[in-house]
């Protein structure tokens, strides 16, 4: 299958086989966001998906995993992700798991039955973008959900029998409030439980609308000093226990990850190296050239 847009899954999604069933996102309203700016949202057909089960199967492919492609493949209707998780299930037998990309409006659209209908047919794990703590950023953001609705979102998977992975980002609460949101989201992750957490620092394109904001002066970015500091503090705040965290932070090629609490002093310990570091540096925003 040819594949459209940018591949986009988290690192903990790298060993699944990926499986596209949709282009592009159907959202595709986040501020900071240019994965998928330039597509029109479109389902891929039934047929389509078959013919690829059938191409990987033929060539003795029985993956364990399978990641659901693209932004948001949890969007779709019910009745097609169960009739997509049938033709999972009759290619690769193997198969133990399969999980995707949501948003929290996508969980909260489905009625308690249909999770479990999906939880049933064997979606495992769903990955939401959380990003911050703040429900003020999240309006910013254009983000389409409140911590309310998130938190109300989880509630619902968790008790379908679902899990879920975090994505977040340091720097989105802007300059001076990183602390503030590490707070908030801390608070947030203790009671949400979720199995993963990855923060992608906010790392923006020049053609994100959130860079125009900058240049508007409507957003004041934090520089990765400030986000490294934000980082520090959310880590040494987060209480689930065998929380995996994997953090990046792309534009000074820093990543600090392990489980948490058993990992927290030797992450803390990494990060007040590069904090001391960037202490004497000139200030570093990540913005891509
Ligand atoms: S962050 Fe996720 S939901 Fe928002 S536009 Fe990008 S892919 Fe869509």
């Amino acid at each position: 299958m040819e594949y459209e847009g940018q591949i986009c899954r988290g690192p903990m999604e790298r060993a699944s086989y990926m499986l596209p069933i949709s282009v592009g996102c159907s959202y595709n309203r986040c501020r900071f966001c240019m994965l998928f700016k330039h597509l029109s949202y479109r389902e891929l057909p039934l047929e389509q998906i078959e013919e690829e089960l059938r191409r990987v199967s033929g060539l003795g492919g029985d993956p364990r995993q399978v990641f659901l492609g693209d932004g948001n493949a949890f969007s779709a209707p019910t009745e097609r992700l169960l009739a997509i998780l049938g033709l999972i299930r009759r290619y690769f037998p193997g198969c133990r798991g399969v999980n995707m990309d949501a948003t929290v409006r996508d969980i909260l659209r489905k009625p308690t039955g249909e999770l479990e209908a999906l939880a049933g047919a064997g979606v495992r794990t769903l990955y939401l973008g959380i990003e911050c703590g703040l429900d003020d950023v999240l309006a910013r953001m254009d983000k389409g959900q409140t911590m309310a609705q998130a938190g109300e979102a989880i509630e619902k998977l968790h008790q379908a029998g679902m899990g879920y992975g975090a994505h977040m980002m340091t720097g989105i609460a802007g300059r001076g409030r990183g602390l503030e949101n590490a707070r908030a989201l801390a608070g947030f992750f203790n009671r949400a439980r979720p199995d993963r957490i990855v923060n992608f620092s906010l790392f923006l394109h020049r053609r994100a609308p959130l860079y125009q904001d900058i240049l508007a002066g409507r957003f004041l970015p934090a520089d990765e000093l400030e986000n490294l500091r934000e980082e520090r503090l959310l880590l040494s705040l987060l209480e689930t226990e065998g929380l995996a965290y994997d953090g990046f932070h792309d534009c000074i090629t820093f990543r600090v990850r392990g489980q948490l609490p058993r990992d927290r002093e030797k992450m803390l310990r990494k990060l007040e190296v590069a904090i001391g570091e960037y202490e004497t540096r000139e200030p570093v925003f990540a913005v891509v050239p």
